[in-house]
């Protein structure tokens, strides 16, 4: 199908500022470090994959050419095994970190599963975890499962709805919170926590914290030293541009007295003794349980290091811009259609994504992505998910997408799209 073609731009400035803004932006040059292969397609959903790279091409191709093919086995003491806790310290600095607290293992899923569990026998005897109605799915799933193993524990979820969320989780956390475990930037709607306060709270009631990173890694500056949070994890292939199913990142405290439940061979302190007996390491290699995926460990390295040198307060900036200038067209052109805000107008409260609210909307992601060459998301039952990446999306991207999706309304093209949901989106 071809895409739809732009009519005029309208006559309200907004392209002329586009063009302007994106003349001056200071990161505009990061844009050719990732590839495009058509350029007339407008990515925004770099806050569930991130695009790959270049220099990540070349960089797979050298440890698959050369350290697996080449080198064989001798790449694990001269490059693999130590890797994980390379890529951790180069995540530290984007999260306010200590390079030695910081270390790659397994998904976000499992590496969640792990610091709740160790969290909640390093806490024994409280009742429940305060969590909220907002969290992703598996959060919540992992938290109830960590909960039912470890026992006599329970999910306070909040409710976070018509709220203000920080105050509903102030509220809800007592002598009996076990631990505090939230997203820092919600994934459907973009909230975004304040985390030094939430933290305090939580430490005040004697429990620890759990921030997950996933949609504010790489994008919103993090400070986990300087609010003494407890414990971390986060997606590398968001913001992090770290490749599809690249694996999580975790940070622990130094001050924190948790251990990881799953024990193997990774986390061991001399693990090829091959002892029958576990003693964990003393650094944070102790929460790596087994072998690491070489291939996707590697492919983090390069997105990373652009991350670190654009820097965050730039690229937060930027974030901010484009969020606001999103918001600002959708108002101007695309309540007639329909759409509502759904994300936090205050910028200080929202990340990197803007949900619109449509009650076509998968219909309308549909369309976008088949017709119009615009690939957002779509979250149930009505959130269209907007993310905008500093390193790669442009003001006139931002601009671009609001006519298209205007463009998308005028004419016929909906109708050739059902309106119930595919199984990945
Ligand atoms: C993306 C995301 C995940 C994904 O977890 P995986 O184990 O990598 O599938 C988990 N939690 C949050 C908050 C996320 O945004």
């Amino acid at each position: 199908m071809k895409p739809v073609s732009l009519g005029p731009f309208p006559a309200d400035g907004s392209h002329t500022e586009a063009v302007a803004r994106d003349a001056t932006d200071p990161l505009r040059r990061f844009r050719q470090e990732f590839a495009s292969p058509d350029p007339d397609l407008i990515y925004l959903d770099g806050n569930s994959l991130g695009r790959l790279p270049t220099t990540t091409i070349g960089r797979v191709a050298e440890v698959v050419t050369d350290e697996w093919g080449t080198q064989l086995i001798r790449s694990w003491p001269s490059r693999w095994w130590d890797l994980a806790d390379e890529i951790g310290s180069q995540i530290a600095p984007l999260i306010g970190a200590a390079p030695e607290d910081v270390i790659v293992a397994d998904s976000t899923s499992v590496v969640l599963f792990k610091l709740i569990v160790g969290a909640l026998q390093a806490v024994p005897g409280r009742k429940h975890i305060v969590i909220d109605d907002m969290n992703f799915p598996t959060d919540l799933y992992v938290a109830a499962a960590a909960a039912r193993l470890v026992g006599d524990t329970e999910l306070t979820v909040v409710d976070t709805d018509g709220v203000d969320p920080g105050d509903a989780i102030v509220a809800a956390i007592d002598s009996q919170t076990a631990l505090v475990t939230l997203s820092h930037v919600a994934f459907k709607s973009g909230y975004l926590y304040d985390m030094d306060r939430i933290t305090r709270a939580a430490h005040e009631a004697g429990t620890l914290v759990l921030w997950d990173l996933s949609h504010s890694v790489g994008v919103v500056p993090i400070d986990l030293r300087g609010c003494s949070a407890d414990l971390a994890v986060g997606c590398t292939y968001k913001y992090l541009n770290g490749g599809p199913g690249s694996p999580a990142f975790l940070y622990v405290s130094p001050a924190a007295d948790v251990e990881n439940p799953l024990s193997g061979w990774w986390g061991h302190q001399d693990p090829f003794a091959f002892t029958t007996d576990y003693q964990p390491d003393d650094s944070i290699k102790r929460f790596q349980t087994g072998t690491m995926p070489v291939l996707s460990l590697s492919a983090i390295e390069p997105g990373v290091a652009l991350v670190c040198e654009a820097g965050l307060e730039a690229i937060r900036r930027k974030s901010v811009e484009l969020t606001e200038f999103f918001i600002q067209l959708s108002d101007r052109l695309l309540r007639p259609s329909g759409f509502s805000v759904a994300s936090p107008r205050d910028a200080g409260r929202r990340g990197s994504h803007v949900s619109l609210c449509h009650e076509d909307g998968w219909r309308v992601t549909q369309a976008l992505i088949a017709d119009a060459k615009v690939i957002p998301d779509f979250r149930a039952p009505d959130n269209i998910r907007f993310g905008f990446a500093p390193l790669y999306t442009s003001f006139a991207d931002v601009h671009t997408t609001v006519l298209r999706i205007v463009e998308v309304f005028q004419g016929t093209i909906l109708d050739r799209y059902p309106s119930t949901r595919d199984s990945v989106t």
